[in-house]
């Protein structure tokens, strides 16, 4: 008999600093949970600050952690960072690196990257590299160009042994929030590239490593990205700090 393999749609909810109160990340936390009915389709993975992952460590089998960033060491005087190994030792299974908003706001380059992912994924997290093109890399035409350094880049440290876990998100910069969300086919160009250039990059395995989209994903829009062969997954910020629209989204998914 054929061996029917079922690859389950990757969700990431970054919560990014929201909310501000540990009452208010409980709840969120319970109406997510409590809409999410499909996990033999969905992997759904809750990134909360870092501060209230104890608060839903042991809350449900069926939700993954992750956290929103980590250092490039695992350990040692670096006051104020958190290290890959702590956050696996303590249960955490993902971890996003290279997100659009610690690029431009903490002047995070390629090669910080490279550094932080290399040790993420021999901790053993998953890790999800961010990559995307800015509004004004979009207007000039180099959206390819872009990516391509971002790749190449920030996964130079990676040899073709380490790339279990690793995952790509494809958010590009302009789509990031004001629900101006990037056209389907637009989004679907970008993946057939980035898929490209894994392979370029890691040979046959590179085709393997699943790609997300990011950008103003909501429950009108998110399943569109999915379906026909589209994206493994999706990366979801500001719908992810409201239970209903996730609930919304995850019955949104069909298969
Ligand atoms: C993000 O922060 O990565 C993101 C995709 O945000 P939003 O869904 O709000 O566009």
């Amino acid at each position: 008999m054929k061996k029917i393999i079922i690859t389950k749609k990757v969700i990431i909810a970054n919560w990014k600093i929201n909310p501000l109160t540990e009452k208010k990340a409980k709840k969120l936390f319970g109406d997510t949970v409590g809409g999410f009915k499909n996990s033999e389709n969905i992997e759904l993975v809750i990134c909360p600050p870092d501060i209230y992952l104890p608060l839903f460590k042991n809350h449900s089998q069926k939700v993954k952690l992750g956290a929103q960033d980590c250092f490039w060491k695992k350990g040692g005087a670096y006051t104020g960072e958190i290290s890959p190994d702590i956050l696996k030792n303590y249960g955490i299974s993902y971890v996003i690196l290279g997100h659009s908003e610690r690029r431009i706001n903490l002047k995070e380059t390629d090669i910080m990257i490279a550094q932080k992912i290399k040790i993420a994924q021999s901790a053993g997290l998953k890790t999800i590299l961010c990559v995307g093109e800015n509004a004004a890399q979009k207007r000039q035409r180099n959206t390819f160009s872009v990516i391509k350094k971002q790749l190449t880049e920030s996964l130079s440290l990676l040899g073709k042994s380490k790339l279990s876990g690793l995952i790509i998100a494809y958010e590009p910069v302009w789509a990031i929030g004001p629900g101006d969300p990037c056209p389907r086919e637009t989004a679907l160009i970008a993946m057939a590239n980035i898929k490209a250039m894994l392979v370029k990059l890691f040979g046959e395995n590179g085709a393997n490593i699943p790609i997300l989209y990011g950008g103003s994903v909501d429950a009108t829009n998110a399943n569109n990205y999915l379906e026909n062969d589209g994206f493994d997954g999706l990366l979801i910020g500001g719908a992810s700090l409201n239970g209903k629209e996730m609930t919304k989204i995850f019955s949104s998914i069909v298969g």
